[in-house]
């Protein structure tokens, strides 16, 4: 009989979650090293090298890979010789940990996660609860499984009640083009096959802990139905040439997990959840000696490769922009923005639109602005503001109308594409959409230099604030025409592939 203290498991869990919040699992940063040297798409190539630089600057600050932190997931496997030292519910003390996690002042990480029990969605300011899955397995110790999930990936899960007869792999070829690159690519596709409907999102999701070795796996040769189906899903997602951050190129997924289970004779439950360029989980074993001990990987294991602003790039003054250099932009085009940017994301936007039905005066000047989708981390020490990558600008399309219409706005920032209705409002009023590296979130908090909040402060990290900064890396997504990179980028690049033959995936 092993005994397991609390103390032990709660600093286990922190130490965890402050681990994985800087460090990169090695199998993930080698896998994009690789797809950074296959990739031919200059824009994929570019968003690569930024998360590659991104993951090797948290590395060394010990700051958060990305501003969105994520919600925890914890998988644990309780031996049953094992017995605990305390009465609370293991539930408590795993979220005890997360707590201590979270709330560590060296590196605080970004609360996110909201309570629904009244459907008022209030933020429980320390990212508990966790989502925690138990199981009784044979044995004397408790393995655990942490990862901090990420609400842009976790948000293009997919569920399907397949027919028996139905191929999987069909079905996720047809899907993933519909989960735009709000997951930022390149990630991993986890599935799984089988069980009920709960089992498969489950199973889904437990995929995801798993090491990436496709390139392995392609090396040696699949041994079973399940990794030939692994290779077969691998790639045909590559092939349709969605490429990084969903701007068109040749490595959309890095691997892909399945995990099945016996189903009904009626059912085929398929599900998949992607993992995103903030992948992140750690496993432990505890044995009753003493809190698990987490192994700092070494600064060697990241490819040399260093993103900078190449000359290409075109600088813009964001003090004095107007209506006509937005209209010059072209799709695909690089910038560096610099001066004021504001910033918010859904919460204001909500208020925004409730200030304008009330006719209440807004409480920022929208003229000619540019608004940043960002929920930041909060500083530490001397910065002037923690991790601070883009959010998905779709939750913002509906609002995108109104700002444009209503407030002045001539641009906006954010991640991944845009929706129809925000495409026509872009187009009517002769706007753009930038697009900023999902994942990067380290290295863009650098270009910004100065921050202050200028409205909503009670909505906490999605206030209104005002960024100065400084060559700020940003592709122009959406021109004044409404000609989409998300459109237009994977079509030529799903061409090319099959055109002149170019290497998508791993060998
Ligand atoms: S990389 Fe993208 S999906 Fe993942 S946590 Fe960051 S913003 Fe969210």
């Amino acid at each position: 009989m092993t005994t397991i203290r609390s103390e032990h498991l709660v600093q286990s869990i922190a130490d965890a979650l402050q681990f994985i919040s800087y460090y990169h699992p090695r199998d993930y940063i080698q896998a994009l090293g690789r797809a950074y040297e296959r990739e031919q798409s200059p824009a994929a190539k570019d968003a690569i090298a930024q998360i590659l630089t991104n993951s090797r600057m948290s590395a060394e600050g010990r700051r958060p890979i990305c501003q969105d932190t994520g919600i925890v997931n914890v998988f644990l496997k309780v031996g049953m010789g094992v017995r605990f030292d305390f009465d609370s519910s293991l539930e408590e003390v795993v979220n005890e940990g997360v707590r201590r996690g979270y709330l560590n002042p060296d590196n605080p990480l970004r609360a996110s996660v909201l309570d629904e029990s009244d459907f008022g969605r209030k933020n429980t300011r320390d990212n508990t609860p966790a989502v925690i899955n138990v199981q009784m397995v044979p044995g004397d110790k408790l393995e655990v499984g942490v990862a901090a999930k990420g609400g842009g990936s976790e948000a293009k899960s997919k569920f399907v009640m397949l027919n028996p007869s139905d191929s999987i792999a069909d079905w996720v070829v047809k899907t993933v083009p519909s989960m735009g690159a709000g997951w930022c690519p390149p990630g991993m596709l986890g599935i799984g096959v089988g069980g009920t409907a709960e089992k498969a999102m489950l199973m889904a999701k437990e995929s995801l802990m798993e090491s990436i070795d496709m390139a392995e796996l392609k090396a040696r040769g699949p041994k079973s139905k399940v990794e030939e189906l692994r290779v077969e899903i691998y790639d045909r997602v590559n092939a349709l040439g969605i490429g990084a951050q969903g701007l068109g190129g040749l490595s959309t997924v890095l691997d892909v997990k399945i995990l099945t289970y016996p189903a009904h004779a009626a059912n085929r439950p398929v599900a998949m959840i992607p993992n995103c360029a903030a992948t992140r989980h750690a496993h432990f074993v505890l044995d009753g000696s003493g809190p698990a001990e987490f192994e700092a990987p070494s600064l060697s294991d990241w490819p040399k490769v260093t993103w900078v602003a190449d000359a290409s790039s075109t600088r813009v003054n964001l003090d004095s922009l107007d209506k006509k250099t937005v209209g010059s932009w072209k799709p695909g085009q690089r910038l560096l923005l610099s001066g004021k940017l504001l910033t918010g994301r859904d919460a204001a936007h909500k208020r925004i639109q409730e200030f304008l039905e009330q006719k209440k005066p807004l409480p920022v000047d929208f003229t000619n602005r540019v608004i940043y989708y960002v929920g930041p981390v909060d500083a530490v020490r001397d910065e002037v503001i923690g991790p601070a990558g883009p959010t998905t600008s779709t939750r913002m399309d509906k609002f995108t109308e109104m700002m444009l219409a209503q407030t002045g706005l001539i641009g906006m920032v954010g991640k991944a594409e845009r929706g129809p209705a925000a495409l026509d409002a872009i187009k009517k009023h002769k706007a753009a959409y930038l697009m900023a590296v999902g994942g990067a979130a380290y290295l863009v908090a650098k270009a910004i230099k100065k921050a202050r909040v200028l409205a909503f402060e009670d909505l906490g990290m999605e206030a209104i604030h005002e960024f100065e900064v400084k060559d700020m890396p940003v592709t122009v997504a959406v021109d004044a025409n409404g000609t989409s990179v998300h459109n237009t980028g994977p079509a030529e690049w799903s061409k090319k592939i099959i055109e002149l033959k170019l290497p998508v995936t791993a060998a």
